[in-house]
C-alpha cells in the first residue's frame, strides 16, 4: 500500500521528511537518496535534485519517468545513480518508496560474505536472507562501481528480486517497500542490525563463543508484521521526524 489519500504536495512533504530522518539516523550522509512513486502517476517517481538529504527541501523534489529522465529539469543537477529508482519501480509494481544508502556498517558484510541476518527484534524487516549484488559479476570491466544507467540498474533490480533489501558489494544497499514509512524503517533496521551483529561477532570471536542467537523465521515474520502495522509505523515516524527537527512537516497518516 502507499500512504492512503495523499496529494502530490503531501507526498513531497513526506519525502522531504524521509530525507531528514534518514540523514539524522545516520543511514545517508552527503550521498545516498530516497524516492517515492508519484501518487497520481505510477509511471513517474519523485526524487530530489542532486543535494545531500539533510539539505533537501520541497523545492528540490523533481519528477522523473521510469527511464529516470527528468520531466522538467530546469538546469538542476541530478543524482548520478537515479537509475536505481527507475529500474526498481519498473520491475516492482508493488514498490512505492526506495532508499539507496552508503551506510558504513553494511560494508563488512558484503566484503566478507558473512550473512547479514536479524538478531534484534527491530531487525526483523530485513528478512532471513539479504542478497548481495556485486557489480563485477555482470560488469567485469573494472571501470566503475556506480549504477549510472538502466543496464546496470536492471541488473541490480534483478538481484533484489521480490525482496525488500539488497546489499551492494563495496558500496551500500537498496531498500524498497510498499510505502515510505516502511522503507525508512527497514533502512534504519538494516543499518542498526548490522552494527549489533558486528558487535556480537566480535564478542563471539574474541571470547571463543560458538553460537550466535539469530531470530527464527517465525519471529521474523511476526515482528515484521508488527513493525509494519500502521499504528506502530506512525509512532516511529513521528518520533524520528521530531528527533530530526521536522515535526512541523508531519502529516498524520491515520487521520488521512
Ligand atoms: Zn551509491
Amino acid at each position: 500500500m502507499s500512504e492512503p489519500g495523499q496529494s502530490v504536495q503531501e507526498a513531497i512533504r513526506d519525502l522531504v521528511t524521509a530525507c531528514r530522518i534518514l540523514d539524522h539516523e545516520g543511514v545517508v550522509d552527503a550521498l545516498g537518496h530516497v524516492s517515492r512513486r508519484h501518487p497520481e502517476d505510477p509511471d513517474r517517481y519523485l526524487l530530489s535534485c542532486s543535494r545531500s538529504p539533510a539539505l533537501v527541501t520541497e523545492a528540490d523534489i523533481m519528477e522523473f519517468d521510469l527511464d529516470s529522465t527528468p520531466i522538467d529539469q530546469r538546469g538542476r543537477s541530478l543524482y548520478a545513480e537515479r537509475a536505481i529508482h527507475g529500474c526498481i519501480y519498473r520491475a516492482r509494481p508493488d514498490v512505492n518508496a526506495i532508499c539507496h544508502s552508503h551506510a558504513r556498517p553494511l560494508i563488512p558484510f558484503a566484503a566478507t560474505g558473512l550473512p547479514l541476518k536479524p538478531i534484534w527484534v527491530m531487525g526483523a524487516p530485513i528478512g532471513d536472507e539479504v542478497p548481495i549484488w556485486d557489480i563485477r559479476e555482470d560488469f567485469p570491466h573494472d571501470d566503475g562501481m556506480l549504477i549510472v544507467n538502466d543496464t546496470v540498474g536492471s541488473s541490480l533490480a534483478k538481484r533484489l528480486g521480490a525482496g525488500r533489501v539488497c546489499l551492494l558489494a563495496g558500496h551500500g544497499a537498496v531498500i524498497a517497500e510498499a510505502n515510505i514509512r516502511r522503507t525508512v524503517l527497514t533502512a534504519i533496521s538494516l543499518m542498526t542490525n548490522a552494527e549489533l551483529l558486528m558487535q556480537s561477532r566480535l564478542i563471539t570471536a574474541t571470547q571463543g563463543i560458538q553460537t550466535l542467537r539469530y531470530l527464527t523465521r517465525g519471529e521474523i515474520t511476526a515482528m515484521t508484521e508488527l513493525a509494519f502495522n500502521p499504528v506502530t509505523l506512525e509512532r516511529m515516524w513521528v518520533y524520528w521526524a521530531t528527533r530530526a527537527g521536522c515535526a512541523d512537516r508531519l502529516i498524520p497518516l491515520l487521520s488521512s
